[in-house]
């Protein structure tokens, strides 16, 4: 936009030229004086009262036309004028967008809730209602937590917790329906709380592990039959090689096919979570010492050097048989995947953030690029390795959903030439001393 022109040039000659009029004009009669008095009285009164007429119009707001007037005044006032009118086409639009902006978010089929550092809604749209049963605009103002009890819903919201990306749970107003939630951070330490339905997800999640369940299920008679009747014939033909062999290798498949359904069984177990109320304070210690006297039977002629380093008296907070089979799959790992005479170390011992079992090997270590995906499922590092060493490459997940069944994490540093050390820390709550003679007995 151009700016309007300069009028000062125009306004100082014009009133020179009158000044000079009115001096020469008074010179001439002989009242210079009282001409220019005049004149400087007359230019106040009508300078004051421009003045007067701009600060009554500002008075009343600015809303009627600006007053007329010629010269500079009149410059000024159109000047305001124009700058409230655009201040107010620039307020209108915005406020459109913003109206625009909270209708299609209102629109949204996800639920959007804004809230402020301290968890308090500052709004909210229609689908939160529905899904997550906040009362737009009566919930103002609330505490999210204080609206949403779910305690997994809570925690997720502590911020003590160990952050999460997102989280599953089911609808507060109806437990068929579920939902992911996010929070995300913007702006000035503000929140977005974001639910998304994921309810058909859930389903086919549900459907997928019924189906392996099932299925792993099913296989589990048949195998055990096959198993048995592959042994019984391996030890009547052990005089007839050409068939000795093949009953042999039929022996070994169907042993590694019933390990594979015994570790699915137990995945699709943990996953289901079923088992979760049936947890109670133990001591870890005789469950790792018979944990090392069985990895030293699998090792056998390999003569692995196994030392187990267990803190007395200290318990943990867990499904016992759960915990055994995380324990045992790290345990014999060290024992399958590394050289005969390997020093491995078992650790069961307190630290600041909580338990901490490790176990520790100086066997040949794992490439950094593995170290992140061992934890999913079938992923093997070496793939004909590990099945020569009876491995169904389920190990590891299966440790990974027991530990998240115990609220822990599994920390993995391997380095090749270097060994592993797998450990898997608890948090502090679920750690204890046991105190009374019983219970120290019981953990010697
Ligand atoms: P599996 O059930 O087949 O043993 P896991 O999930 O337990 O599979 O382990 C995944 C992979 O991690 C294995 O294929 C193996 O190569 C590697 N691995 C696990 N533990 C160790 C270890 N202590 N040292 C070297 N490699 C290991």
């Amino acid at each position: 936009m151009q700016p309007p022109p300069n009028p000062w040039p125009r306004l100082v000659a014009r009133h020179l030229l009158i000044a000079l009029t009115v001096l020469a004009i008074g010179g001439a009669l002989g009242y210079l004086l009282e001409a220019a008095i005049a004149l400087l009285g007359a230019l106040l009164a009508w300078n004051l009262w421009q003045l007067y007429r701009l600060e009554n119009w500002i008075r009343r707001g600015g809303r009627s036309e600006p007053p007329d007037a010629p010269g500079l005044w009149g410059e000024i006032f159109t000047g305001l004028h124009q700058r409230r009118q655009r201040r107010l086409r620039r307020v209108a639009g915005l406020r459109r967008l913003l109206d625009r902006y909270r209708e299609s978010a209102s629109a949204l089929p996800d639920a959007v809730v804004v809230l402020n550092p301290d968890y308090r809604i500052e709004w909210a749209n229609q689908t939160a209602a529905r899904l997550l049963g906040l009362d737009w605009p009566a919930d103002e103002g609330r505490r999210i937590t204080h609206l949403v009890r779910h305690p997994e819903f809570m925690r997720f919201m502590d911020p003590d917790s160990p952050p999460r990306d997102a989280l599953n749970l089911p609808s507060p107003v109806n437990a068929d329906l579920w939902l992911e939630v996010r929070l995300v951070p913007y702006g000035d330490h503000q929140f977005l709380l974001l639910a998304r339905d994921t309810t058909h997800l859930h389903r086919l999640e549900v459907m997928r592990r019924d189906f392996i369940a099932n299925v792993s299920h099913e296989l589990r008679t048949p195998l055990t039959v096959l198993y048995g009747v592959a042994e019984t014939l391996e030890d009547e033909l052990e005089d007839q090689p050409e068939l000795f062999d093949s009953v042999k290798l039929l022996r070994e498949q169907s042993e590694r096919m019933k390990l594979l359904v015994d570790d699915l069984l137990m995945l699709s177990r943990l996953e289901t979570g079923s088992e979760r109320a049936e947890q109670d304070w133990f001591n870890p210690g005789n469950l790792l010492r018979n944990l090392v006297h069985e990895a030293e039977l699998l090792s056998g002629e390999r003569g692995h050097r196994i030392e187990l380093e267990n803190e007395p008296g200290l318990e943990i907070l867990g499904t016992e048989n759960e915990l055994r089979s995380a324990f045992a799959n790290l345990v014999f790992n060290a024992v399958k995947y590394t050289p005969p005479g390997t020093r491995i170390r078992v650790q069961w011992k307190a630290t600041p953030q909580g338990g901490h079992l490790a176990v520790i090997d100086d066997g040949p270590g794992i490439a950094g690029h593995h170290l992140e995906r061992l934890t999913e499922r079938f992923y093997r590092v070496d793939s004909g390795r590990t099945q020569d060493r009876g491995g169904t490459g389920l190990g590891l997940a299966i440790v990974k959903h027991v530990l998240l069944r115990h609220d822990g994490q599994l920390h993995i540093d391997s380095e090749l030439g270097r060994g592993s050390r797998f450990a898997c820390q608890f948090p502090a709550e679920r750690l204890r001393r046991a105190v009374g003679e019983a219970e120290i007995a019981r953990s010697d």
